[in-house]
């Protein structure tokens, strides 16, 4: 068998002939051989040893086995900055830059913002780093993601307070001008579970293991107990489920009940107002 990496290629070879598309070849062999985007052109006739070229083709190898670049990597970009993750969060998805973009615009000076199931911390990382006013409280049930989100705030200098919660179970009688989350939302048993990343993916953060909606109820049922007069719910949920949790907003009194479109022109961010 031929090895996936000959030593001895330049960089610049190596970028047109590894087998995956060329962004992914170009940040695992950033990864691999802990160069900038920078230095890999003005390094592009460097060639590779022989330890650099197998170090590399066991990545492209795990790449090809279909683990997701942010996991072979380490990290991702979300809102502008640098998040660490691991197989015990959920990547960071350009979708929901949408629900921080809401919740920055909708939080009042000095406001607290509460973030439910903050897996890598997106949510209350890229809100703490932008509002340096707020109070921001992130939970999580994983002891594991909640590792790995308050290493993301201290690398990111956000001040973020974290408490170790099955929703709102641990929040006591606490109040907040803003709550907001991305709940695992897909219905037990979806296809997508099964496809591309999410089979890598921590299952307890993709599917409520029944018919999708049964987080987005919970913190819909207790979120009046814990919102201030006037605060805002903002909810991220699946293409299909804007109606269905418009219509549990509704239920519960919220005002002001509506949905935002992602960038794909999906309805993926529902929420409303406390009377
Ligand atoms: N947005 C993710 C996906 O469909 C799911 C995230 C979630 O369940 N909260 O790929």
């Amino acid at each position: 068998m031929t090895a996936l990496v000959e030593a001895g290629a330049s960089l610049r070879q190596l970028q047109l002939s590894l087998p995956l598309d060329p962004l992914e070849n170009r940040i695992l062999l950033c990864h691999a051989l802990g160069l900038s985007r920078v230095s890999l052109i003005t390094q592009s006739e460097r060639m590779l040893t022989q330890e650099e070229a197998a170090g590399l083709g066991a990545l492209v190898q795990r790449r090809l086995d279909g683990e997701p670049i942010a996991y072979i990597v380490g990290e991702r970009e979300f809102f502008g900055l640098p998040f660490r993750v691991g197989p015990g969060v959920l990547i960071p998805r350009p979708d929901t830059e949408l629900i921080v973009e809401l919740a920055l615009e909708r939080l009042p000076e000095k406001g607290r913002l509460l973030d439910m199931g903050t897996g890598s911390g997106a949510i209350a990382v890229a809100c703490a780093h932008a509002r340096r006013d707020a109070s921001v409280t992130a939970l999580d049930l994983s002891d594991e993601a909640l590792a790995i989100a308050r290493a993301n705030a201290a690398s990111n200098s956000a001040r973020v307070r974290f408490l170790r919660s099955d929703w709102f179970s641990a929040v006591g009688e606490e109040h907040f001008e803003l709550i907001a989350s991305n709940p695992p939302y897909i219905a037990a048993g979806d296809a997508h579970l099964s496809e591309g990343d999410l089979r890598f993916e921590p299952s307890g953060a993709l599917t409520d293991h029944a018919d999708g909606l049964s987080a987005l109820r919970i913190i819909i049922e207790g979120a009046p107990a814990h919102l201030a007069p006037g605060g805002w719910l903002l909810l991220e949920h699946g293409y299909d489920q804007a109606q269905a949790v418009r219509a549990l907003l509704q239920a519960r009194g919220f005002s002001e009940v509506q949905s935002w479109r992602d960038l794909a022109g999906i309805e993926r961010v529902s929420g409303g107002r406390l009377p």
